[in-house]
């Protein structure tokens, strides 16, 4: 640890150190991360958004700076400025750490030791040696840059830091962010930093950002000058002939006053340069300061692909995916998504009760390009007894019952689904319980084994994509496993998010997203175990989550289940 009077020192013993606002000694100057060009410079005038969060970081006051904001928005680079500024002009213990070992590693390579290398402020005070910069560590004649993840790391445990720079919290583990307040106690002038996109209304990100100041950009209107918020709903896209915007094509932002601020180069500079924070909360906690912005503001992004974007998502939604609308908000918008309190409602229910009966012959049912039938079966396993319920796709989203019921074999499940035409790689399974014996029974009918997860969303790599967020994820399961037949025969797995899954449910059930619906002949039973659960806020902990209400809830299961073998195989999306 550096006493504080060490610090002076090794402070005074640093030549030249330089008194300018950080983005004075910044702009021009220090290079880009590898997601720039090699010879760029970090420029001031391209994101001016920057200069009072970088004032908040030399600004002993503030303590903790959030920053709520949109993906592709520029949320990372000002936070590496700092960085590198503070590697020669404020050297301490720092931390950058991140949601998990992957991304530590990608921040790392991609983001961290290039900025250091390209800043003429911090690379001469890198250590070269091979073993001074490793993934996790990167050590300067003045101080040491430690990298972590925080899904796996001790390094929250471990070692105090001056310095936390802390991104995609969204990811980190419960508790975390207290973590880090604690661990800084031991510096008088600590300073944390937490920069990432949001993902629940009312998780600890959000708080945190809901704790501090709450800036918004607000910039004055062309015309008369008065200040206008730069937010999602005050964007117009749809026009019409009598509103006079005829001559203006694409989406504007409309004042008060009736002037149109269409998307021009001349705007969007306006915007970002005659522009300025806004605090939003009267009674901020005593030194946070949190920012929160949107794509609009980046002149890079265009207003009308935020609106096809915009429009594609509610498409999906009616069709069936509330996924991209989720993202949307939260990577676009930079907005956390609403969690809603959603009721068991028997009438709300009820609604969705078809003109069919189970079994029924559909002439609307889908056919994928390959020629198989969107016709799907999920099965929730229990001691003695499968339940499980058959769903078919159409076009558009709708979708329809076609039978439920319990057998108590893997042959009779496989007998059901044969007689209802599922094709065995759309009968999916839950393997929370006699996990073995579901994986064999997989292995041997060609079958999907399945397991929900208690997260909000799994970050995967899509070959062609890049790394998308989303409620799924394929994996593969063992049915040898520890016996001597093991690594023989794989099958697949598919995990998913409990939580967002019973939310996309609940949107199905309510009839908001695409157009679900039941058999006419449904009995109480299954309509007693499609209202099994219930979201609303724990009592302790005032956290809204989902509760069972009822003790059974099997072909609600299947329900969710057969949601994510439906999105999984493409027939969601299409
Ligand atoms: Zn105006």
């Amino acid at each position: 640890m550096i006493l504080p009077e060490h610090r002076e020192a090794l402070l005074a013993a640093i030549p030249n150190r330089d008194s300018r606002p950080i983005w004075a000694i910044a702009d021009g100057r220090y290079g880009m991360d590898r997601t720039r060009p090699a010879g760029e410079r970090w420029q001031l005038s391209r994101t001016p958004w920057w200069k009072q969060p970088l004032d908040d970081f030399r600004d002993d006051n503030v303590r903790e700076i959030v920053i709520m904001a949109g993906s592709q928005c520029s949320k990372t680079a000002g936070m590496l400025v700092a960085l590198a500024w503070a590697v020669k002009n404020c050297p301490a213990p720092m931390l950058w750490i991140t949601g998990n070992d992957d991304l530590a590693k990608d921040a790392s390579q991609e983001r961290v030791t290039p900025t250091l290398e390209r800043c003429p402020d911090s690379a001469p005070l890198l250590l070269n040696n091979r073993l001074d910069k490793t993934t996790w560590k990167i050590r300067c004649k003045t101080c040491t840059v430690d990298i972590a993840g925080a899904q796996s790391s001790t390094a929250l445990e471990q070692n105090p830091y001056r310095f936390v720079f802390g991104d995609e919290v969204r990811q980190w583990p419960t508790g975390s962010l207290q973590k880090v307040e604690k661990r800084q106690r031991s510096f008088g002038d600590a300073k944390r930093c937490f920069f990432s996109t949001p993902m629940l209304k009312g998780d600890e990100f959000h708080q945190r950002y809901l704790a501090g100041t709450q800036c918004e950009w607000v910039w004055p209107c062309m015309k008369c000058g008065a200040e206008n918020k730069l937010e999602w709903k005050a964007l117009v896209y749809e026009h019409t002939a009598s509103d006079g915007m005829d001559a203006i094509a694409g989406p504007v932002i409309r004042c008060s006053c009736g002037v149109y601020h269409p998307d021009s180069p001349t705007i969007r500079r306006h915007i970002i340069e005659r522009g300025h924070w806004q605090a939003q909360n009267p009674s901020p906690q005593v030194g946070v300061v949190s920012y929160h912005w949107n794509a609009l503001l980046p002149p890079w992004v265009r207003w009308a692909d935020l609106v096809a974007e915009w429009k594609q998502a509610n498409d999906h939604l009616k069709r069936g995916n509330p996924e991209p609308l989720k993202v949307f908000v939260c990577e676009t918008l930079g907005e956390p998504w609403e969690e809603r309190e959603i009721e068991a409602d028997p009438k709300a229910l009820n609604d969705r009760r078809g003109e069919y009966d189970r079994g029924d012959a559909w002439e609307g049912l889908l056919t994928r390009a390959d020629g198989a039938a969107a016709r799907f079966l999920a099965a929730d396993v229990q001691q003695d007894v499968i339940y499980w319920r058959c769903r078919l796709f159409g076009k558009d989203g709708e979708s329809r019952g076609h039978g439920w019921g319990r057998c108590f074999t893997f042959a009779e499940l496989d007998t059901e689904a044969k007689r209802l035409g599922v094709p065995p790689y759309f009968v999916g399974v839950d393997s929370g319980y006699r996990t073995t014996e579901v994986y064999r029974a997989c292995a041997q009918y060609g079958w999907k084994a399945m397991k929900g997860e208690d997260k909000q969303e799994f970050i995967v790599d899509e070959p062609g994509v890049g790394r998308v967020r989303r409620c799924w994820n394929r994996s593969q399961a063992d049915p040898h496993a520890g016996t001597a037949q093991a690594g023989r025969v794989i099958v697949p797995l598919y995990l998913f998010a409990d939580a967002a899954m019973q939310d996309m449910l609940a949107l199905h059930m309510a009839g908001k997203a695409g157009s679900w619906s039941y058999e006419r002949d449904a009995g109480s039973d299954y309509v007693a175990q499609l209202l099994s659960e219930e979201k609303r806020p724990d009592p302790k902990t005032g956290k809204v989550e989902w509760h069972r209400i009822r003790r059974a809830n099997h072909l609600r299961d299947c329900e969710k289940m057969v949601l994510v073998l439906a999105i999984a195989s493409g027939v969601l999306r299409a």
